[in-house]
């Protein structure tokens, strides 16, 4: 199996004047130039003491020294330490020293710079980075990602949306995720190296600087999260936009509603749609919805890629719903440093993914809940997932996310935050076309309406746990 340098190397051989990086609004790196220069970082970091196997923090702004870094680091032999910048500081102390970072690239602090340096022992499976999860449900982990899971993913993200071998330049991801998660740095900024192409990174998101880059920068294949489609299809600017470049539409991270996924079929006539699903343990894709399914099955994740297993771990007696289970090329072995998440999480070599799912008579997958948001009212299991889907569908509702209410009686009642589109909520007219869609049990007993959007984490998930914590909710 190739190494990340192989996939890099491959591409400054054949194409060394493309365009391989470009930050909006600032550099622009080909293949040579990128290789030359991450070179040098590699050589200063060795410089700096830093040998095979030490971390060093990368924890730049979205764009080319990001990217400098993330290549010095993996062509000194070294891992690279992906550190959500946009935590608070003692989030940032703590990846810090959990990660046991030797050199912190943050900040001001200027790209190391020494004689070209490239390692020539990396092998597929020596570790090239250390990714944290988002800290949904507890703090984030470190995930240890070989060369073989970056490459494997790379190569499940061409096949899995079809994309010709041949594409080279006429692939360009428009980068607006973090690049500090999976998302952006494996399925986009890696991919666009196995691809030759080119990645355009926003440093940092705005929608109506990503409708231009679009056409601008002639952008193919376009990556990003529901909430940030859905902010960007209802823009001003949207309408008047030439979309017509883009060939792959992914989507992912977080539920979306069905309504969103026909308006980007309509809003990019010319491109194929796809859900994207999988997680930081399995250096992201798990499995794809492909673009024929998409609008029917909207629900769904669809199919496992290439490289993976998925099997169900029951939960209950149905064998058809049970925790979704997964092993592969892609799929870490473990855990940074967290034995009893490794013994929790891993069992006979699978990996235990915390989602729970339903897999329908055609093989698709659909994702009930995470395990830790299923709320158990007086003995029945009722997803969060599919109560939040109906309230987004109700009159007058932009966003919803459904908690337990601890209940003396019940256990657990079914709580729901709403956040309008515009004008007042009729929270009795909502609750009506939920008694429409939803069995009598799962209807919400408390529903608090939000005057600001709902909290969420840069990968556009709901953090629930701060609605769990800071949430009023009254009488039901
Ligand atoms: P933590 O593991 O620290 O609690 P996290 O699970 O949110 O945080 P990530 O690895 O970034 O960290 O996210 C993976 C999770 O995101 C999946 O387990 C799943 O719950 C959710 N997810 C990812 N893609 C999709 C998708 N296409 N549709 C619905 N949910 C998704
Ligand atoms: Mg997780």
């Amino acid at each position: 199996p190739a190494t990340l340098l192989d996939l890099l190397r491959a591409q400054v051989d054949t194409r060394p004047d493309s365009e391989a990086v470009v930050e909006l609004g600032a550099e622009r790196l080909t293949y040579r130039q990128l290789w030359d220069r991450a070179s040098r970082v590699s050589g200063g970091l060795r410089a700096r003491g830093v040998g095979p196997g030490d971390r060093v923090a990368v924890r730049y702004a979205a764009g080319t020294n990001w990217v400098l870094a993330f290549w010095g680091a993996v062509m000194a032999g070294a891992v690279a330490v992906a550190v959500n910048t946009r935590s608070a500081q003692p989030e940032v102390d703590f990846i810090l020293s959990d990660s046991g970072t030797a050199v912190d690239l943050a900040g001001d602090v200027p790209l190391p710079d020494g004689e070209p340096y490239v390692t020539e022992y990396a092998t597929a499976d020596d570790v090239a980075a250390l990714f944290y999860t988002s800290g949904t449900t507890g703090k984030p982990k470190g995930v240890p990602t070989t060369h073989e899971a970056f490459v494997t993913n790379a190569e499940n993200m061409a096949r899995g949306l079809g994309v010709p071998r041949d594409v080279g330049e006429e692939l360009r991801t428009l980068i607006s995720v973090p690049l500090f998660h999976v998302t952006g740095c494996n399925s986009q900024l890696l991919t666009a190296v196995h691809l030759g192409g080119t990645a355009v990174i926003m440093p940092s998101l705005d929608v109506g600087e990503l409708i231009s880059a679009v056409s601008e920068e002639r952008i193919s294949l376009l990556v990003t999260v529901p909430a940030v489609y859905a902010l960007a299809l209802r823009h001003d600017a949207f309408a008047g936009a030439d979309v017509s470049g883009v060939r792959w539409v992914g989507y992912g991270g977080a539920p979306i509603e069905p309504s969103l996924v026909a308006s980007l079929k309509r809003a990019f006539p010319g491109a194929q749609v796809f859900n994207g699903y999988g997680m930081t343990e399995t250096a992201s894709l798990m499995t794809i919805l492909p673009d024929n399914e998409a609008v029917d099955h909207a629900d769904s994740v669809g199919y496992a890629v290439p490289s993976v297993r998925l099997g169900i771990a029951p939960v209950g007696d149905d064998p058809t719903v049970g925790e979704l289970v997964v092993r592969g090329a892609n799929v870490t072995r473990g855990y940074w440093n967290r034995p009893e998440a490794d013994a929790a999480t891993i069992v006979d070599g699978w990996l235990h993914t915390g989602d729970v799912v339903r897999v329908d008579d055609a093989g698709r997958v659909h994702i009930v809940d995470r395990i830790k948001d299923i709320i158990n009212r007086g003995g029945e299991n009722i997803s969060s997932i599919e109560v939040e889907a109906a309230l987004a569908a109700a009159p007058g509702v932009a966003e919803a996310a459904v908690v337990a209410v601890a209940d003396e009686v019940m256990g657990e009642k079914v709580g729901a935050v709403i956040h309008g589109s515009g004008e007042r909520i009729d929270v009795d007219a909502v609750i009506e076309h939920c008694r429409e869609q939803l069995a009598e049990f799962k209807i919400p007993q408390y529903v608090v309406v939000s005057d600001q959007p709902l909290p969420r984490n840069p990968g556009g998930k709901l953090i629930k746990d701060r609605l769990r914590k800071d949430v009023e909710w009254g009488d039901p």
